[in-house]
Parts: structure tokens; sequence; C-alpha cells
């Protein structure tokens, strides 16, 4: 399908040759005028492309502004902290988040909130949610604050960041690149990959990201510093599955990731084994990762949602059920949704809640 972008691609693969897979999907998502964040309204909710946890239901939300809750408890209550996001979409989930914190005495007073977000239409539709509240936006994780504790929270976040592909062949390592085809149309193609990967298994494909490396670890950095912790949450695995699993979806629907360059929204899964090395290298400790079920029922999805249920009107009270089982069932988000947890104390020990085995 044509689409502004893709002259913007092919000139830029005539000139340059194959663009590896990382550029590709930073075209795509992140160009400044063409890019699927950069330019396009209402990606999320019913009318948009996806829907994420926080768009599903309130109850996502509410649970994480009690796990910061008490968190920030552990900490010692520092005041003041700082309480960041990464790429929060629409704003919908800081909102639920800040409804929970708010009524917890002399928190909404000690923390000042920093939102990290790349894309001009987002940060409009955040500060419409999020109107009232204390807001500040960066558009790189190195410029967050760097003195205070810290409790830094993202979903859905980093599997939107680049991801490149490399495979096996017998001894014959190869990258899959994008290049245009005779009539000018983009195409996959292997191209020699020339470091060595070792323990890679024949007739696999393996995806990294450069990027998520440098932003897990200079999170991780600040942390070790300033004292705090990282919750992170995303479609991932734990070990990696040997297969290539960078997906286009528009308007809630698998298509091909060359077919509507800037037009569809474009991840790939998180590899969560790899961001807790990092976090231990970076003399983090960690919990989890865990699955998205397990983690909500431990902090009391379920008791919270009865109580909701107790005083919502009858026509609400379906919307609420199929919400809950959306977020933790194990054939819906409850596992392919994995949650990670890696912190360092300032002071007194942490035990960052809902990582213990399922206790429901
Ligand atoms: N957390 C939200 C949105 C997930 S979509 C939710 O769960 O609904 C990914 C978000 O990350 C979007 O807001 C996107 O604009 C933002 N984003 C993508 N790449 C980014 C980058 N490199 N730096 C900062 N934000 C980025």
């Amino acid at each position: 399908m044509t689409t502004p972008l893709l002259p913007i691609l092919q000139d830029h693969i005539r000139a340059h040759g194959p663009m590896d897979i990382a550029t590709y999907m930073q075209f795509c998502l992140s160009h400044p005028e063409h890019g699927y964040y950069t330019a396009k309204e209402n990606v999320f909710g019913r009318p948009g492309d996806f829907i994420t946890a926080p768009d599903i239901s309130q109850l996502f939300g509410e649970m994480v502004g009690f796990w910061i809750a008490d968190i920030w408890a552990q900490m010692g209550k520092p005041r003041p902290f700082s309480l960041v996001e990464l790429g929060p979409g629409r704003g919908t989930w800081m909102r639920d988040i800040l409804r929970i914190t708010d009524r917890i005495p002399g928190m909404s007073n000690a923390m000042y909130i920093s939102l990290v977000e790349t894309s001009p239409a987002r940060i409009s539709e955040q500060a419409a949610a999020l109107h009232g509240y204390d807001v500040t936006w960066f558009d790189d994780v190195d410029d967050l604050p760097v003195d205070d504790p810290i409790i830094i929270i993202n979903n859905e976040f980093f599997d939107a960041l680049p991801v490149r592909q490399i495979g096996r062949m017998g001894q014959n390592l190869f990258e899959v690149a994008v290049n245009l085809d005779h009539k000018g149309d983009l195409h996959r193609v292997k191209i020699p990959y020339l470091n060595d990967i070792p323990d890679m298994p024949d007739a696999t494909i393996v995806e990294f990201s450069e990027m998520r490396d440098q932003v897990a670890r200079a999170l991780y950095a600040r942390i070790r510093h300033q004292g705090g912790v990282i919750l992170t949450i995303d479609y991932g695995y734990d070990i990696p599955l040997g297969r290539p699993t960078l997906q286009a979806v528009r308007n809630h629907t698998h298509v091909d990731f060359l077919d509507s360059p800037g037009h569809a929204d474009l991840t790939a899964l998180v590899d969560f084994g790899r961001l807790a090395a990092l976090a231990h290298e970076s003399g983090l400790s960690v919990r989890g990762p865990v699955g998205q079920g397990i983690f909500l029922k431990n902090l009391g999805i379920a008791t919270r949602a009865e109580k909701i249920l107790e005083n919502a009107p009858l026509d609400m009270q379906e919307n609420i059920r199929t919400g809950l089982s959306r977020l933790v069932d194990p054939d819906q988000m409850g596992v392919l949704f994995r949650v990670l947890c890696a912190y360092h104390p300032r002071g007194t020990p942490l035990y960052p809640a809902g990582f213990d085995p399922d206790v429901s």
C-alpha cells in the first residue's frame, strides 16, 4: 500500500542499500512527519489500531496504584520522589494510578510526575488526561531529574523500541533486511551478518535491540544511583523463542510489516531474560518475570473487582467481568504479558509485591 513514508524509504534504500529491520522500525514509528506514533491521531482504543491494558479496565491502573503506594511506603516515604512513566500513550494508566495515590496521606505532595514521550500527538492527549496535575515531559530518559528516589513504570513501551533480526543457517549468520524488488516494492532479503553469536541454535532467528539495551542500562544506572524501582510490563518471553516476533497491526488486524509503512503499529516481543540480566549487571535486585495474571491476582485484583461490582450499575457489570478476565486469564493477557521489577534500596530493604508464587 502506498503511504507518504514509502517514497522516503525507497529513496533511502536506493541511496544506502538494504535497510536493517531496526532502522525500518525507527522510520515507521518515529519519522518526524510520517511516523506512526508521531503523526497518527487515535491509535489507541476502539476506533484505533489496538487496545492496551489501561484501556481494557481501570483495575489495571488501580492495582498498580496500590503497588506504587506500597513500594513508596517501603522506601520510607521519601519526599520528594520522582514518579516516571515511559511511553504513556493516552495517559489513561497514569490517571487511574493517581486516583489511588491521591488518597494516600502525604503521597501526592511528595511526588512529582515525569513522562517520557516523543510524540507531540500523544503529549497533547496525555496533557488532557492529566489536567490539573503538575507534569513534566521529557523526550529522552537521559534528561530525567537525577537526584531524588525514583519509581519508574512502563506498559507496552519496550515492545515499540526497534529490533534487528539475525538468523543462523548452518555455519552462516545472516541479517534480515528490507530491500526493493524489481518493481521497486519493499521486500525482505537476507544479508550476511559478520559478528558471531555463540550458542545460537541452527535454523533459528533472534531479535535484539540496541535501543532497548541502551534505555534499560540508562534507567538501571539511575536507580542504582538514586535508589528506587522500575516496573516493566509488556508482552514477551523469558527465554528467546528462536523465531521472529515483529508484528504489524492496523485497525485491529495483523498485516505484513512491509505493507503500510507508517500506518501500522509495529512491535516485537520483549526479551525479559535480557532485561533481567542487564539489571543484575547494573547491580540491581530483580523480581520476576512473572505473568501479568499472577502479578495482578497477588495484588488482590479479584477482591477489588468484587468491590467495584457491588456499586456498579447492572449494565456495567458485564464489562467489569470481561475486563478482569482479559487482564488475568492465561489464554488472554495473563501469561503472554510479563511483569518484571528491578530495584535498588536507599536505606531500608525493599520487597516489591506481587511476585510470589500464585497465592490466589
Ligand atoms: N503505555 C501506553 C502506550 C503504549 S504505546 C499504554 O499501555 O496504552 C507506546 C508508547 O510509547 C506511545 O505513547 C509512544 O508514543 C511512545 N514511544 C514510542 N517510542 C518511544 C521512544 N523512543 N521514547 C519515548 N516514547 C516512545
